[in-house]
């Protein structure tokens, strides 16, 4: 992306005999645009994506999964901009300052975009994460995840939402996969697809930015002037994930389209081998909340319990 040559003009306006200078340059897609046709082949894409996983239509109701991150705003802004019906969801998840910061963002960032944002708190519904990480053994990321995903699915059926989009982006995915693929965790590999489809208890769950790199969301929310939060979240220092997206931009760098192809070529030569031996694993509903549950009483349950006591 870096490495866009002075002088060098956009490919959509040249097609159109304009003369306008390039300001990115995207390699794996050997691009050079504008700024406002990197935004509109930003928007092309999601909607394709969209399209092309058929994750939902204009006659559904969104919930955007917003943590006042660029990747999670970049969404909530094209959603909105390509005519869905898309609200969002902001989790507050105690962590001080880190919090405070991005539900602020979340905040500013719905009223310039005119839409409803949903926020709850842990410190109300359960308890903040960093109490959360005292008491499990789990990694921090692992917990809050598992944490997130029980409160988006309540509460988009709460609210009346048919569907929960998140802002994980290429990167993640790429990462992910990586590790996934360095542990051969079939399980988690056979799940690993930018729709989860609704069922038992679980509503529907779509990644849009699957095909967009983390680079690509942070030039849309530059470009769109949305102010977004900027630093880690202090419990993420060290996860492994990070260690894999390293290892992937080095590959990226000397040889763009990597991590598109790692990801994309899973997706239509492995994913369909593994889903042939998808085996259903029975679905219950926790006694204690009513949610979906492998077990009697969910892990969220539990913990609600453990911190009880
Ligand atoms: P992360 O797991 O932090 O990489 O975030 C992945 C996606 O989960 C984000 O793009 C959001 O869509 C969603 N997400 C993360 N944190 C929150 C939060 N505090 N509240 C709501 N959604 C979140
Ligand atoms: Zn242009
Ligand atoms: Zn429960």
């Amino acid at each position: 992306m870096q490495k866009l040559k002075k002088g060098t003009r956009c490919t959509v306006c040249k097609a159109k005999g304009q003369k306008d200078k390039a300001v990115v340059y995207l390699p794996h897609h050997r691009l050079a645009l504008c700024k406002k046709h990197f935004v509109e082949w930003f928007e092309k894409r999601v909607e394709k994506t969209i399209k092309e996983f058929r994750m939902f239509s204009k006659k559904d109701r969104i919930l955007v999964a917003v943590s006042g991150g660029k990747d999670s705003l970049s969404l909530w802004n094209a959603l909105v901009k390509l005519g869905y019906d898309a609200d969002g969801f902001y989790i507050d998840l105690g962590i001080d300052e880190y919090s405070q910061d991005s539900k602020r963002l979340s905040l500013d960032f719905a009223k310039k975009v005119g839409r409803t944002l949903h926020t709850v708190s842990l410190k109300d519904e359960i308890a903040p994460i960093p109490q959360i990480d005292k008491l499990t053994n789990r990694p921090t990321c692992s917990a809050c995840g598992t944490i997130k995903r029980y409160y988006m699915n309540r509460y988009a059926k709460k609210l009346g939402y048919s569907i929960i989009a998140t802002g994980h982006n290429l990167d993640d995915e790429a990462a992910v996969l990586f590790g996934n693929t360095l542990h051969w965790d079939i399980d988690y590999l056979k799940r690993q697809y930018p729709v989860l489809k609704e069922e038992g208890g679980f509503i529907r769950k779509v990644k849009p930015l699957c095909k967009i790199t983390e680079k690509e969301s942070a030039l849309y929310t530059f470009f769109n002037g949305i102010e977004y939060i900027e630093y880690e979240c202090p419990f993420s220092e060290g996860a492994s994930s990070i260690e894999y997206k390293e290892i992937l931009s080095q590959l990226e760098e000397k040889h763009p389209g990597t991590k598109l192809q790692f990801y994309t070529n899973f997706l239509k030569r492995m994913y369909p081998v593994l889903k042939q031996h998808e085996e259903k694993k029975q679905l219950k509903t926790c006694v204690i909340c009513g949610e979906p549950s492998f077990t009697d009483i969910c892990s969220v349950c539990k913990l609600r319990e453990k911190i009880k006591s």
